[in-house]
């Protein structure tokens, strides 16, 4: 029960041991290795379990260093908190890493994350509305983008992002890996998961 156990390279697990991470939690001990594996997944589990970590970590492995202009990831949050939260969780598990990563959402003006994009990102943190804007704005490109992660879906749904969710997902390259979590699983996130998620492995803790 160690994080040695899931092949990540020697920056990331300096950067686990740092942030005082000893043991991967239920959720990271069973998602990290379908992810990494290049499964779907669906993971049902609450926040304080360690979910962030969970697709973060299998992201950064794939992702590995910086490289081009153009974003190669998107998790899509419903609000602006999370995407806050998950881009510091970012920030300290690829603090030894060169990955560019930003967080975008509404309640503040769009052009210091406009041209955080422009000037070069791996991996986008986003409410869907502000992805959207910001995309429109010409400030990136989709067609790298390989991995797309919803991060409580279950709040998505009820916030009314549907239809920004199907926006987003038109744009954006349909051969992917794709990563649902969400802390209950209702009919409106398993109709999701049948529109988003291909042959998923199922998580849930
Ligand atoms: P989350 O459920 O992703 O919001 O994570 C809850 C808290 O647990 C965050 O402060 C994480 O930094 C922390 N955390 C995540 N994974 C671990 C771990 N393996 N060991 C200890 N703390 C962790």
């Amino acid at each position: 029960n160690s994080f040695e156990e899931f092949k990540l390279n020697r920056q990331l697990l300096n950067a686990i041991d740092e942030a005082g991470y000893t043991a991967p939690t239920e959720i990271q001990q069973a998602a990290i290795p379908l992810t990494t594996a290049g499964h779907d997944v669906l993971g049902i589990a609450q926040t304080g379990t360690g979910k962030t970590a969970a697709f973060v970590l299998p992201l950064l492995m794939k992702i590995k260093y910086a490289q081009g202009d153009d974003p190669r990831a998107v998790i899509l949050a419903p609000t602006r908190e999370l995407a806050m939260q998950i881009d510091e969780n970012i920030s300290l598990l690829a603090k030894y890493t060169d990955i560019r990563h930003v967080a975008l959402y509404g309640g503040t003006g769009p052009k210091k994350q406009k041209e955080a994009c422009e000037a070069g990102v791996d991996i986008i943190v986003a409410t869907p509305g502000r992805f959207m804007d910001i995309y429109l704005s010409g400030a990136f490109i989709t067609k790298q983008i390989k991995t797309m992660i919803m991060d409580e879906a279950d709040k998505m749904m009820d916030m009314g992002f549907m239809p920004q969710i199907r926006k987003i997902l038109e744009i954006i390259p349909r051969k992917r890996q794709n990563l649902l979590f969400s802390a209950t699983f209702p009919d409106k996130v398993e109709e999701l998961t049948h529109d988003f998620l291909e042959f998923p492995e199922r998580v849930e803790i």
